[in-house]
């Protein structure tokens, strides 16, 4: 085969369920430590209204994650007609509970419940999401008490994988506070969870209003995708090289996939991550992590 006629090199995989499997495993013996050293056992209390399919197997995951890396893990489920006070009262008990070290409330709500106001309530100690005003202010000011699971799950795969974000142009595509926002507030810093190559990129910012999208991404070192629109990144939206990363998750009829086209940007990108076993992974992996630490503070405060 000729130079011209060579077909392009397929990118790197890179392989979220594998490093989420190595954090798991430092996780589990800090776990053990704690229980060993001060005889605490780490508990994530988990509240799931109602019973949506997806939130369920959500859950379940969470439940099987915390029971293999040695966390215990407290489900609180609710009916779906559950009011807004309610939810508030079991907040308030788990809040004072001295034995539950993490908290997390299911997303999404039904529609009666007031979503914000229940997050709110959740103790900034306990709120392992890293949803909460005075959690969000830390991370944004560069000093964070907990990190947000799915973007801490990208610093880390990324950091894992060699590839620095210092003085690279990373484009994040959604600017949700769950994923979009607390992205950019991290790679903007001048350290990252892992050090200051981990940091330190050019940010661009995203969304539905914003004016030619393709001219924007395919500026990118590191595009970042979290938008919940299946297949939606396609080839000539991603420069030559660039590291792709898919937050999306989206589920058809014949399975789940992401918000990039992967059969057609990985014949571009240098490195992509798949849907199913890339960003999801590594979200359940930092909630673990978030869990531990509230423990660890615990057992210092
Ligand atoms: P979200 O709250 O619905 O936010 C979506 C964002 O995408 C919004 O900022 C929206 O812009 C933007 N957007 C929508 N259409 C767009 C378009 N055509 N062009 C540019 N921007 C567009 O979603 P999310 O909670 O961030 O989740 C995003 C995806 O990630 C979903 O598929 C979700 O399932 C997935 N997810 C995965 C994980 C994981 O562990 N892998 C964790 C969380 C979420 P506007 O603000 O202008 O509306």
């Amino acid at each position: 085969m000729t130079e011209s006629t060579k077909k392009p090199m397929p990118a790197r995989l890179l392989d979220g369920k594998a490093i989420a499997l190595q954090i798991r495993q430092e996780i589990a013996l800090e776990v053990e430590t704690l229980i060993r050293d001060r005889g605490i056992v780490p508990c994530l209390a988990a509240i799931l209204v109602g019973d949506d399919p997806a939130s369920q197997v959500y859950v379940r995951n969470k439940e099987i994650a915390c029971e293999k890396a040695g966390i215990q893990s407290r489900l609180f489920r609710m009916p779906a007609s559950t009011t807004t006070s309610e939810l508030l009262a079991l907040l308030r008990q788990l809040n004072d509970d001295q034995k539950i070290h993490g908290i997390l409330v299911q997303l999404p709500l039904p529609s009666q419940i007031h979503e914000r106001e229940i997050l709110d309530a959740v103790h900034p100690t306990k709120d392992v999401d890293a949803f909460a005003p005075e959690n969000v202010g830390l991370i944004s000011q560069g000093r964070p008490r907990y990190l947000p699971c799915t973007p801490h799950g990208v610093a880390q795969l990324l950091g894992r994988c060699g590839i620095e974000t210092v003085g690279k142009e990373v484009v994040v595509v959604g600017r949700s506070d769950i994923v979009g926002k607390p992205l950019v507030s991290m790679f903007l810093q001048r350290t990252g969870p892992l050090g200051s190559s981990n940091a330190n990129a050019t940010v661009t910012c995203c969304h539905s209003q914003s004016k030619d999208l393709s001219s924007i991404t395919r500026r990118a070192d590191i595009l970042i995708v979290a938008i919940g629109k299946a297949n939606f990144v396609t080839a000539d939206m991603v420069r030559p090289g660039a590291v792709v990363i898919d937050v999306g998750i989206n589920r058809l009829n014949d399975g789940i996939v992401g918000d990039v086209d992967f059969d057609q940007v990985s014949q571009v990108a240098s490195a992509i991550t798949p849907v199913p076993g890339g960003i999801g992974p590594l979200t359940i992996a930092m909630l673990l992590r978030n869990t531990l630490t509230a423990a660890q503070a615990s057992a210092n405060g």
